[in-house]
């Protein structure tokens, strides 16, 4: 049987010079809507003692996480872990627009697009992958400080980075059931223990049962394959009220 693959980046801080080219490659790539962006790039300041003095920036998108908990709250199964990638993706045919999952991520790492209707985030280029080309931000890096590629193949260029690098940090989160987020985005060579990155506590989880997250699957089953569309409009209609409600 063929190995189940890992896709993922490692990130060499020591190398980002902030030009914001990978920025500009995903938005072009991924037709992201002018308003909205996949991709950061996080400042984190000066550091150190003159006369060494060290900036670092961070770039930064969805982690693809290993246990992702955007996906345990998607509440019409558009947000999944592929099987064959293990990048976490949204099909956005699917999706309602509810914005779960953008409260379940830790990481800050999605957005609802409010001209769409739907979620979106970093997917990996996994069209590009799928015709054997690394993504958009991977190749217009300048300093070569986006790696990407199979983390359980050793002889993959993500594998030997993380064999060679001086440092390797992750910014594994540990969530309300005791399991982690285990990201699959390592830091490399430099040091991202920054408030301004660190995941933070998501304001929606699995526990906080609520009559959305009963209401809305069982609304979509009941109908039936058939009427999914209809399903689906009904239950955006259902989540954009109450929005307007709470507002
Ligand atoms: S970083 Fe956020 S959006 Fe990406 S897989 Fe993890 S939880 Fe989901
Ligand atoms: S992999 Fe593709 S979608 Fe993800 S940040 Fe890079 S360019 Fe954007």
């Amino acid at each position: 049987m063929a190995q189940k693959k890992c896709y993922g980046f490692v990130i060499d801080v020591s190398r980002c010079i902030d030009c914001r080219a990978c920025l500009v490659a995903c938005s072009a790539e991924n037709k992201v809507g002018m308003k909205y962006t996949r991709i950061w790039v996080r400042d984190l300041g000066v550091k150190g003692e003159y006369p060494n003095l060290e900036r670092t920036f961070v770039p930064y998108n969805c982690m693809h996480c290993e246990n992702p908990p955007c996906t345990q709250v998607c509440v019409s199964g558009a947000t999944y872990k592929d099987k064959e990638t293990g990048l976490v993706l949204v099909d956005q045919e699917a999706c309602i627009g509810c914005g779960f999952c953008v409260d379940a991520c830790p990481y800050n790492a999605r957005y609802l697009d409010r001209e769409r209707g739907v979620v979106d985030k970093c997917t990996g280029c996994i069209q590009r992958l799928q015709v054997g080309q690394q993504p958009a931000c991977v190749t217009t890096c300048v300093g070569k400080a986006r790696l990407f590629g199979d983390f359980n193949d050793p002889a993959s260029e993500v594998s030997v980075a993380l064999k060679n690098a001086r440092a390797i940090q992750r910014l594994d989160y540990e969530l309300a059931d005791g399991t982690h987020t285990e990201p699959n985005i390592y830091f490399i060579n430099g040091d991202v223990m920054d408030p301004q990155v660190q995941p933070h506590e998501p304001t929606y989880s699995l526990a906080e049962t609520s009559w959305k997250s009963l209401l809305i699957p069982a609304v979509l089953a009941g109908i039936g394959a058939s009427f999914l569309g209809q399903a689906t409009f009904f239950t955006k209609q259902l989540v954009e009220g109450e929005k307007e409600f709470e507002e």
